[in-house]
């Protein structure tokens, strides 16, 4: 749909902010519609989604420890850790009360993105469902057999398929390819090519198109459901993307009762979110909201170039609005969070849940990126810098709410960063200290 200019004229009165977004000026927005967790209108997923989710991880873990080594250290749960990063706050952040940390799915093994959340767990119940229908799983069987060679020949009757700028693909592409599945993922040609090598190196296909990501996830799209064993993949419109995200909830729960930090009125938990098709933040905000209640606060983070879940929030159009009916041009470093059009699954949950949104400039995600890495030595991808200037930002919310933040505990979730090849990063790294 294209919007005419007196439909964007007429917003442009009744949201003012809107201006501001359509200039690429950074904004901070709060959420309108924000509810208490009691308050919420009935949602399509409840707390028992999520732990379900989290017995389905489990029971796949023998699986994953043994297809993937790197997760023997935890028994092949995926889970990163919770650093502080008091020296980046000392630094860089001054004037923020309560303390800073960062949630590291930089490090989650394998996919080394906060993909390893949604786009393994889809691929996995994906796997699970077939398995039990063919009558070769049984529930409560070691799910280590999902390794063995009858599974790969079993899996290997189907077909995934999947659109993506990056990140999504690895993370499909190579738990696919693991299992056995004939996997594809669609990429435009701007896609990196350090990302295509990797996902033909673990065995999967990729297939490039020209012209914008739209269109190689409409290619992805027809070409996967033309296959009766085929399977497709949507980010636009995933709820095991979102339930894959929203366990993190649970663990991260467990992380903070062993360092000791409580989540209450006078110890509000603010979480900065980097927000593409808003399915990880929302699948995260949602199981945070369930687990934690009212006191987390979370927000959203995206490009000024590419506002696609504000727009969709603050108009209250959702994945009916793209940021270029607007004339923004969605070109931005940060790949993770190049997305035009937010989900349709996440949209409509995250408008009761988000508590505002902020929007961020490339420059200052290489800027981020380059301070953090001085002051903690920890390197991220753009797109998982952005949040790491929340607590600069998050002053109209709270004061408008009256949170104090003298005892809040802040997290910055860094999304992804540690499979990008080192010349890559030290050309992020070094552009953010050119800038200063
Ligand atoms: C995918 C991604 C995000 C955002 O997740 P969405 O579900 O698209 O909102 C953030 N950071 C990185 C590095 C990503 O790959």
């Amino acid at each position: 749909m294209v919007f005419t200019k007196p439909e964007i004229i007429e917003w442009q009165s009744q949201y003012p902010i809107l201006k501001d977004i359509m200039d690429l000026n950074p904004v901070f927005w709060s959420n309108p519609n924000l509810k208490n967790v009691e308050e919420m209108d009935s949602l399509p997923l409840s707390r028992e989604d999520i732990e379900e989710a989290e017995l389905r991880w489990q029971r796949f873990a023998p699986f994953l420890e043994r297809a993937f080594p790197e997760t023997s250290s935890t028994n092949g749960i995926i889970e990163s850790p919770l650093e502080e990063i008091s020296q980046m706050k000392e630094e860089y952040l001054p004037d923020m009360e309560g303390t800073f940390y960062l949630k590291c799915d930089h490090e989650l093994p394998v996919a080394g993105s906060i993909k390893a959340r949604g786009g393994f767990y889809e691929v996995l119940q994906y796997a699970e469902k077939l398995a039990l229908e063919s009558g070769i799983l049984r529930k409560d069987e070691n799910y280590d057999v999902f390794s063995t060679d009858r599974f790969k020949s079993f899996f290997n009757q189907y077909s995934i398929g999947v659109g993506s700028t990056g990140n999504l693909g690895l993370s499909i592409g190579i738990i696919s390819a693991k299992l056995g599945f004939n996997v594809s993922v669609y990429m435009s040609m701007d896609a990196k090519q350090w990302k295509k090598d990797l996902l033909r190196e673990n065995g999967a296909e990729v297939l490039e198109f020209e012209g914008d990501f739209s269109e190689a996830i409409l290619a992805g799209r027809e070409a996967t459901e033309a296959d009766p064993n085929g399977y497709f993949i949507d980010d636009e419109d995933s709820e095991h993307l979102f339930l894959g995200y929203s366990v993190a909830a649970l663990r991260l729960e467990k992380q903070l009762k062993e360092k000791g930090i409580t989540v209450d009125a006078d110890h509000p938990l603010i979480v900065y979110l980097p927000c593409g098709v808003g399915g990880s933040p929302g699948g995260i905000t949602f199981g945070m909201k369930h687990v934690l209640g009212n006191h987390v606060h979370c927000i959203f983070v995206e490009p000024t170039h590419s506002p696609s879940v504000l727009i969709g929030l603050l108009t209250g159009e959702m994945d009916n609005v793209s940021v270029h009916d607007f004339g923004i041009d969605n070109r931005t470093e940060a790949d993770g969070l190049a997305v035009g059009r937010p989900s349709r699954f996440a949209t409509i949950i995250s408008d009761q849940l988000v508590s505002g949104i902020y929007t961020i400039e490339d420059n200052g995600l290489y800027r981020q990126l380059a301070n953090l890495a001085d002051s903690e030595g920890i390197y991220l991808e753009p797109s998982a810098a952005s949040g790491l200037i929340g607590p600069d930002r998050i002053y109209p919310y709270t004061e408008a709410n009256n949170i104090k933040l003298s005892h809040a505990t802040h997290i910055a979730w860094s999304t992804g960063g540690s499979l990008v090849p080192d010349d890559h990063m030290a050309v992020f790294y070094n552009k953010g200290k050119s800038l200063g």
